[in-house]
């Protein structure tokens, strides 16, 4: 039994009998113990933070400007006695309120369990085995790995740290990362001075360690500081603030325009002041658009959750509307590009080319040279050593399910060394490991130092060619050592490149017995090249035709990749990303200067061999020619390009925790083609919003005017005042909504990216806004003015009226579902089934305001006969048929007269 872990100085103990009190060792707990442990303490996590309130939200939802003039006009009637106005008033208080508490609710739901699906992950050590768990079940006992990009997931007392720096400002506030060892320290050491403690919470910046967890969730001293997580953030993105910022001094000019009817009215005309009361208060709360807020979150909630669904997960909401406006998508080549499944499919050596015969990870394949089937030759099995033990990737096969832990290339030499008759485990035992230089994306390659059964001490390398071919002075031959034939070796890595195969070189280098420690100086010459590897990594599908998209949809994709230059050129030539001749090296970049790189980033489209500096580099000069650049990226060096881009998008599953968290977007699956889909998500969801937008301000306004008009003319209103209330009760909470759940347009991606600063109402809107509400006003009053000619009661005519502005308003929302292409299709008419819905039910609320008797006693209303929803369809109608023929002139005659594409001529026109 382990005692109570809250109460013991660990920093000052030995790493081992730390080790010992929590009853583990170096090969981790077992699972059963785990699960055990995790019972006795509870998982690793720190409460999240209460959300707020139902009544909170509630109440919050009567911070309004527009609730405010509703709850004055409803108190006011009430004095006057008005009894069913006030009620009215009080019903679409109180029905606005319910709408925007609920969709705020759902809104918030949904992002949260969004942001649950990128929970911070761990490599520990579970019976002698590595393995990647949540963090959330780590427990005290727990041997945990740490690498450069990783969040330290719990309190940790080093057992193993090699050049390991820790950035610990989240817990001490020290900026400069903490050199951290395993030797103890003082019992009164400062929190900062515990330099053999990895604590909950901070971050890794270099180096490699391992440690034995010593307190979790809580117990942390973290969990100790700040007790929970941190709130979830609210849903506030740039496009949101416009629109408050609109919405303002929209409301401040609709209050105007009320107050100035009404006194116009009371002096110009003989209305009595209650009517007028009415009428100023109907108008303004028909026009002003309260419900887009609420709509505009839950449309960006809505398409985060459709994104997520297609494996992109949004961290920051505001990445959602840039997506729609990126122009170039920059993306790693290695696992986002290609499948990372891979396998060896030839192997040079000083005197022959074998190839490798084989399917994906299993263990069975054949060895050929010159199309004949060979035994692997005794110093090609010491090449496949090499690869499996210069290697941190293990297989664990069941039956012919194969689990891989590790990165896949270094699987596939492991899968390699089972081709050449080794078999791992017992290679492992026979040449243990005392000591290793970590790959890392800088240096390109990874050393391990090992003592072999017979005693002696290897030193083994493998990584890019080049960098292990400058290592080299000797190469290993038929015979044995011979000297290095250079010119051969570039030969060789040339063919394989030019297959687009992956390149690595191996050598070996034995040193004295008894070496325990291994450095940067004893690999750098004096190696022996035992050979190359070649590696396929075929390209994904999908992404093939992403690429193939993201070009129709006037964004360029570049690939940007550690990797062999003719490799990722050949490649990008098979992805249709560049035209597999030009390309440009990190080192090539290096020596540009800024007009040669702002013209290398303009049409080269290959760049390899790159590190993330030069990342960053490429970032910045692509923004500095106006482009919106997204950039994919996974290490912890990979940040500062993730950040600086407008759209960071790291890897879900082979990414650091500090990559994911410097980005805007996470890759579920890894994979370009859900960038590209994220992509059009973002130009939906943005469309969507123009969409809703281009409805609500036309109907709020025709809302507003049929009062205006009635008032400056002096007549009789055609609409009183509770029935504005109603019409804008009942359209605001289901036809603008229906806009919202629109599908993507076919020709969403098949538009030039919308500049990003696009105003939120272009002109474009503007004229649409004055057109459509200009056709409903005269509709709807042009109506009631031949009904009351007729002789029409007035009583009925009002009905007529009403029912006229409603079914504008139906009308319109069906020309709304597509801004610039035609709706009058079956597609067009029928394809979005919410808004049938929202329209159906539209319907039977206006029957039952038509027939209904207590409706007619609340709202003055009257039953109708056929012929008046006659004359009130075909009114109404005309709005479908005279905005189709608008959109169409649109696209004849808006963008230059150019008439061959819908679509370019829409996206000019939509941000003229
Ligand atoms: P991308 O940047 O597109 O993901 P990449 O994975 O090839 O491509 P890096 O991880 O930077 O990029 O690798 C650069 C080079 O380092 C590789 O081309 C390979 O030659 C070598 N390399 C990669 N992984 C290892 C490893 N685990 N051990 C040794 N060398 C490696």
């Amino acid at each position: 039994m382990i005692r109570n872990v809250t109460d013991t100085n660990w920093h000052a103990r030995s790493a081992k009998a730390v080790l010992s009190e929590f009853a583990s060792d170096l090969g981790g707990l077992s699972q059963a113990e785990v699960e055990r442990r995790l019972y006795q303490y509870g998982s690793n996590r720190l409460p999240a933070a209460p959300r707020r309130r139902p009544l909170k939200r509630f109440l919050i939802q009567f911070y309004n400007v527009l609730i405010y003039v509703l709850l004055a006009a409803g108190l006011v009637t009430l004095l006057l006695g008005e009894w069913v106005d006030s009620g009215v008033i009080f019903a679409v208080v109180l029905i606005n309120t319910l709408v925007g508490f609920t969709q705020e609710g759902k809104a918030e739901q949904a992002l949260a369990a969004i942001r649950d699906m990128v929970l911070p992950q761990a490599t520990v050590l579970r019976d002698g085995q590595r393995v990647t768990v949540a963090a959330e079940a780590l427990v005290p006992g727990d041997v945990v790995l740490q690498e450069p990009g990783d969040r330290v997931p719990a309190d940790l007392r080093l057992l193993a740290a090699r050049n390991l720096h820790i950035d610990e400002a989240a817990l001490t506030g020290e900026s400069a990362p903490v050199d951290k060892s395993i030797e103890p320290v003082a019992v009164d050491a400062m929190l900062g001075d515990r330099r053999c403690l990895a604590f909950s919470g901070t971050l890794v910046t270099t180096g490699h360690g391992r440690g034995v967890v010593v307190a979790t969730g809580l117990t942390t001293e973290l969990g100790q500081i700040s007790g929970m997580l941190a709130e979830v953030p609210t849903l506030v993105t740039p496009l949101l603030q416009k629109l408050a910022r609109f919405g303002r001094w929209l409301t401040a000019l609709i209050l105007i325009a009320a107050a100035a009817t009404f006194t116009f009215g009371w002096w110009l005309r003989d209305y009595t002041l209650a009517e007028l009361f009415m009428v100023a208060v109907g108008l303004a709360v028909a026009a002003i658009p309260e419900g887009l807020p609420a709509i505009i979150t839950i449309t960006l909630a809505l398409g985060v959750q459709r994104m997520a669904r297609h494996r992109a997960i949004v961290r920051r909401l505001p990445a959602v509307e840039t997506l729609g406006s990126v122009t170039v998508i920059c993306s790693d080549k290695t696992g986002t590009l290609t499948r990372n499944e891979m396998m060896v499919q030839a192997v040079a050596m000083a005197d022959a080319v074998y190839q490798v015969s084989g399917s994906g990870y299993g263990g069975r394949g054949e060895f050929r040279c010159r199309d004949t089937q060979v035994e692997p030759a005794p110093h090609l099995v010491e090449l496949a050593r090499a690869a499996l033990l210069c290697n941190d990737a293990s297989l664990t096969r069941r039956g012919a399910q194969v689990q891989l832990s590790g990165d896949p290339m270094e699987a596939a030499l492991v899968v390699l060394g089972e081709k050449a008759g080794l078999a791992p485990d017992q290679e492992r035992r026979c040449g243990p490991r005392l000591d290793a230089i970590p790959f890392d994306t800088v240096h390109r390659f990874m050393a391990t130092l090992h003592c072999t059964s017979a005693g002696e001490a290897l030193i083994l390398v493998k990584g890019a060619p080049e960098r292990v071919l400058a290592m080299c002075e000797f190469q290993r031959g038929q015979g044995g050592e011979e000297p290095l034939d250079s010119v051969y070796w570039q030969t060789r890595i040339d063919a394989f490149a030019r297959q687009g195969l992956r390149v690595l070189a191996l050598a070996v280098r034995p040193v004295a017995p008894g070496r325990t420690e291994l450095g940067f100086a004893d690999v750098e010459t004096g190696l022996t090249l035992l050979g190359l590897v070649g590696l396929i990594d075929p390209p994904r599908e999908e992404a093939i035709a992403a690429v193939r998209a993201c070009r129709a949809a006037g964004i360029r994709v570049k690939m940007i990749t550690g990797d062999h230059a003719v490799t990722a050129a050949a490649i990008g030539q098979v992805m249709g990303i560049g035209d597999g001749r030009n390309y440009l090296t990190g080192s090539e970049l290096d020596g540009l200067d800024e007009t040669a790189l702002s013209e290398a980033v303009a049409n080269i489209d290959v760049f390899a061999r790159v590190s993330p500096a030069h990342k960053l580099y490429l970032v910045r000069a692509l923004q500095a020619r106006g482009e919106v650049a997204a950039m994919t990226g996974d290490g912890v060096n990979d940040a500062p390009a993730l950040k600086q881009a407008d759209i960071g998008v790291a890897m879900g599953l082979k990414g650091t925790e500090v990559a994911k968290e410097a980005a805007e977007i996470v890759l579920a699956d890894d994979n370009f083609a859900s960038i590209e889909r994220a992509v059009e998500e973002g130009r939906t969801i943005y469309n969507n919003l123009k969409k809703t937008i281009l409805f609500i301000l036309p109907t709020s306004a025709a809302e507003a005017l049929v009062l205006i008009a009635a008032i400056a003319l002096g007549t009789l209103l055609p609409i009183t005042a509770v029935q504005i209330l109603w019409v804008n009760m009942i359209t605001a909470v289901t036809l603008a909504l229906a806009l919202t759940f629109e599908p993507a347009e076919a020709d969403a991606m098949a538009r030039p990216p919308r500049a990003v600063n696009e105003p939120l109402v272009t002109r474009y809107m503007a004229w649409r806004t004055a057109y459509v509400a200009l056709l409903m006003v005269v509709g709807t009053f042009g109506l009631f003015l031949w009904e009351r000619s007729q002789g029409t009661p007035i009583d009925t005519a009002r009905t007529i009226a009403v029912n006229t502005l409603v079914l504008f308003e139906m009308f319109y929302l069906i020309n709304s579902r597509y801004l610039t292409a035609p709706v009058l299709n079956r597609a067009g008419l029928t394809g979005n089934r919410i808004v049938l819905w929202a329209i159906a039910l539209v319907v039977l609320f206006q029957l039952a305001f038509t027939y209904f008797g207590g409706m007619q006693a609340l709202f003055g209303s009257a039953g109708l006969a056929a012929t008046d929803w006659l004359r009130s369809v075909l009114v109404s109608g005309s709005v479908l048929v005279l905005v189709e023929l608008e959109k169409l002139a649109m696209r004849r005659f808006g963008a230059g007269g150019s008439s061959r594409s819908t679509s370019i001529s829409a996206s000019q026109i939509d941000s003229s």
